[in-house]
Parts: C-alpha cells; sequence; structure tokens
C-alpha cells in the first residue's frame, strides 16, 4: 500500500519548505487518494475504512452497523497535519523527528514523511518499520543510548548514522561495530515535574560530559551534538529552556577539545492537544524557542541544526476510542443506586496508559438507548471496568456521574492516540481495537 504524490515537486517543496504548510480546515488537496488501505494492518487491528469526514461521522457511521459491538478507534490524519502545521509555524527553526513508539501506526508515519518530518527511532523493530515505509536512513535518529550489539549492526547496515549514547562503554560499542556513526551526546535534564521520569534511566549527568566527549575523542567515534529528553508528560516548560542551556555548556566544553558540535536535539515532552498536563504547547513554543535562540544566537550558530522528538505532540488527540456496555450491575444502597458498566477494551488492552502513561481517560457518552447523544435524567455514581476478569482492569473509578447506561450503549475517550493501542495486550482473549481512519483536512488526499 503506498500513499503517492500528486507530484513529486510539489512533496518536495513541502520537505524543503515544510513552513509553507498552512492549516487551512479543509485543506489544500497534496495528495491522491491511497489506492487501497484496506490491506494496512498493525497487529489485529485491520484497518476497514477510510473516509474524508469528521471522526464524529466515522462514529455514527461506524454504530450504524448491524451488530456493531467491538470497541474501535477513530483516527483522524487531519489532526496529525494540523499538528504537524502549528509546529512548523510555532518552532521554524526546530525540524521533528517523530517518536515512533509513541504510535507505530502506518498511516501516520506514511503522513508525517510525506509532510518532512524525520523519525526517532529506538530498536530495530522501529528502524525495519520506518525504512519500510520509505523513510530514508538519514531522517531516522536512532534515540537510544542504550543499544543491543546486533540493532546497532543493523542500523550499520542500513546507514543510519545519527544515534544517541551517554556512556563510555556505549562509545565502545559504537567505536567496534558502528565506526561511521554520528553520535548525540545525550545528558541529563530536569524531569521532575514529569509524568514520566526518563532520567532515571537516561541521561549523562553534566559534569561527566567532558569526560565522555574525551572518551570519544581516544575511541575515534565522531560526536556531533547534544540531546535531552524533559520527561514524557513533561508538566514545564522552564524544564525546556533550562536543559537548552545545559546543552550550549556541553557544546562550549566540546568546544575546548576542539570539536565543533552542529545539532541540538531538544527531544519529547512537547504537550498534545487538550493536554491533561495542563501545559500548553503555545507557551512551550515559546519559551523554547527564546531559549534556542538566545543560547544559539543564528548568526554565530547557523551551523547548528536543531531537532526535536516529539511523540504525544503529533497523536495524543488524533484517537478516539469508543467502546460499548457489555455489562452491568447495579448496586443499592442506602437510598442510593450506583452502577457499574463493563466495557469492551480495558487496562490490559487500549487504556494501559492508565499504568505506564499515568492517564485518567474521562469519556463522554455516545450512544444511549439507540439513539445518538446524551440520555437526560438522574445522575448517578458510576464507575467504568475493562472487559478481563482481574479488579486491577479498571478505567474510571467510583465518583464519575452518569446517566443511566443500558447494555449496548456506547462512550468515547477523545485523546487516546499516545501510548495505547501500541503498548496493548492480548490478555485473557480479547483482541486488540480496530481502527477506523479519517481524514478532516484531506492531508493525505
Ligand atoms: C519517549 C521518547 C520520546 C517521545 O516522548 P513524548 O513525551 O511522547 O514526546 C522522544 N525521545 C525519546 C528518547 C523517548 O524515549
Amino acid at each position: 500500500m503506498h500513499v503517492t504524490a500528486i507530484n513529486d515537486s510539489a512533496a518536495d517543496s513541502l520537505r524543503e519548505a515544510p513552513t509553507k504548510i498552512k492549516a487551512t480546515s479543509g485543506g489544500a488537496r497534496l495528495f491522491e487518494l491511497p489506492a487501497d488501505l484496506r490491506g494496512h494492518d498493525m497487529g489485529d487491528a485491520a484497518v476497514t475504512r477510510y473516509s474524508p469526514g469528521s471522526v464524529d461521522d466515522a462514529l455514527r457511521a461506524k454504530l450504524a452497523q448491524s451488530g456493531a459491538e467491538d470497541a474501535f478507534f477513530v483516527a483522524d490524519l487531519g489532526e496529525v497535519y494540523r499538528q504537524y502545521a502549528q509546529w512548523t509555524k510555532l518552532l521554524p527553526r526546530v525540524q521533528p523527528f517523530f517518536a515512533v513508539k509513541c504510535n507505530p501506526d502506518a498511516l501516520v508515519i506514511k503522513l508525517l514523511a510525506r509532510l518532512g518530518a524525520g523519525f526517532d527511532c529506538a530498536s530495530k523493530g522501529e528502524l525495519m518499520q520506518v525504512l519500510s515505509e520509505g523513510v530514508s536512513a538519514g531522517n531516522i535518529i536512532y534515540a537510544h543510548p542504550c543499544k543491543p550489539a546486533s540493532h546497532l549492526r543493523y542500523a550499520a547496515a542500513q546507514g543510519v548514522k545519527l544515534m544517541t549514547f551517554d556512556n563510555a562503554d556505549e562509545l565502545e560499542k559504537i567505536s567496534e561495530l558502528h565506526p561511521g556513526a554520528k553520535a548525540v551526546l545525550r545528558i541529563l535534564a530536569d524531569d521532575s515535574s514529569a509524568l514520566c521520569r526518563l532520567g532515571l534511566k537516561f541521561g549523562a549527568e553534566p559534569g561527566s560530559a567532558a569526560a565522555l566527549l574525551r572518551t570519544a575523542i581516544r575511541l575515534g567515534v565522531q560526536v556531533v551534538g547534544v540531546s535531552f529528553h524533559v520527561g514524557s508528560g513533561c508538566k514545564s516548560e522552564a524544564a525546556f529552556s533550562d536543559a537548552v542551556e545545559r546543552a550550549r555548556c556541553v557544546f562550549d566544553q566540546a568546544a575546548a577539545l576542539g570539536l565543533q558540535l552542529s545539532l541540538l536535539d531538544v527531544g519529547g515532552g512537547f504537550p498534545g492537544r487538550n493536554d491533561t498536563t495542563g501545559l500548553d504547547f503555545n507557551v512551550v513554543a515559546r519559551v523554547l524557542s527564546a531559549a534556542i535562540d538566545r543560547h544559539f544566537p543564528q548568526d554565530a550558530y547557523a551551523h547548528v541544526r536543531v531537532i526535536a522528538e516529539p511523540g504525544r505532540y503529533f497523536v495524543a488527540s488524533a484517537f478516539s476510542l469508543a467502546v460499548n456496555v457489555v455489562a452491568r450491575r447495579r448496586i443499592e444502597g442506602e437510598g442510593t443506586e450506583s452502577y457499574m458498566y463493563y466495557v469492551n477494551d480495558g487496562v490490559y488492552g487500549s487504556f494501559n496508559c492508565i499504568v505506564f502513561d499515568h492517564q485518567s481517560p474521562r469519556p463522554r457518552l455516545l450512544h444511549t438507548r439507540g439513539e445518538l447523544g446524551v440520555a437526560a435524567g438522574t445522575l448517578f455514581k458510576s464507575s467504568i471496568w475493562g472487559p478481563t476478569c482481574d479488579s486491577i482492569d479498571c478505567i474510571v473509578p467510583s465518583g464519575l456521574l452518569l446517566p443511566e447506561l443500558r447494555i449496548g450503549d456506547w462512550l468515547v475517550f477523545d485523546g487516546m492516540g499516545a501510548y495505547t493501542l501500541c503498548a496493548a495486550s492480548r490478555f485473557n482473549g480479547f483482541k486488540l481495537s480496530d481502527i477506523v481512519y479519517v481524514d478532516s483536512e484531506r492531508a493525505l488526499l
């Protein structure tokens, strides 16, 4: 399955000048309709539908099908497009390399590749996937500081040169297995405010940077730049500016050793649209841009290319998940009534984000009593549970107020595109939720 550009020069001009893209609703006709999207497959989640409509159109169409019961995602590629357009507008100096681990959806990867993004891969499997989508090795950073030897050999064989490191043993490995690598020193950032603190596992202490640079020189490994990650689900824009300042210190230390670094990688941690951390991308972009301009002024640092590794930012708001109430339990208390609802995706599936990504998804009512929209009436204390036999499989604990739902009703969880389906299991014999694609900006057309 291929997404072919209407003409190559249009695609090329996009790649060269991504800042020219405008987020117009309705969108420019940039791409031909992919010939056939039905064959595309991600685990159990086979693509069944593609339309240029809106998320709500797709939800409605799917529910109208007779016998509709399985939970399903609606992915809006137009939303990925809008997020990309916003990025190029607000961070024109920074080229995004999409962090594939966040949502390795083939259509998302194809769209971002067409728009001019690069890719952050962390394993041989991710490298293979992105290369198989036609992405060139030069548009990939292997952004894992601790790589298995066989994965490193694979990167070398495929010509993927940019890669991060944060310790001396990794430099030994790189010098032996991938002597042509362009290494990027990942330093520790202050991630104390983030939902997922990556600094517990990765990142060189700023105080050890000079020693690592000297080791690289001794081993003949070419160091080209500095990277950091402020933590996924970062809640503080100051973490970005602080880390840029730290990176500049390492540039200065390198210069003192005779190395001219040429790459600044500001990592991931950018909030998605309507992110529950409360951090606003507009604010992050403004603060980060100012920090880059202060510590890496354009004139003196014209040779420095700036990249980032956003994951969540591009996809979180692009995927909504519809679940069906398959069972319920009514609980009579003293003068109170409450309900437990059992739905057909859960914590062992797409809602693993509750455990791994520290999210608290909340639903909206989609379809009650055979009708679209919200049932009026009394609100009851309600809890929502996944389909497996385990009691950890709780999506929303009691306390949620909902009108009385019946078996067969539908709920929708928006903002489910990041760190969801990619880590879902088939525990207890339940299948992964399908994806229905829409394209509200006609970004792929
Ligand atoms: C997970 C990760 C990312 C993406 O993080 P987001 O918070 O989703 O933007 C980027 N770079 C590295 C090295 C990562 O581990």
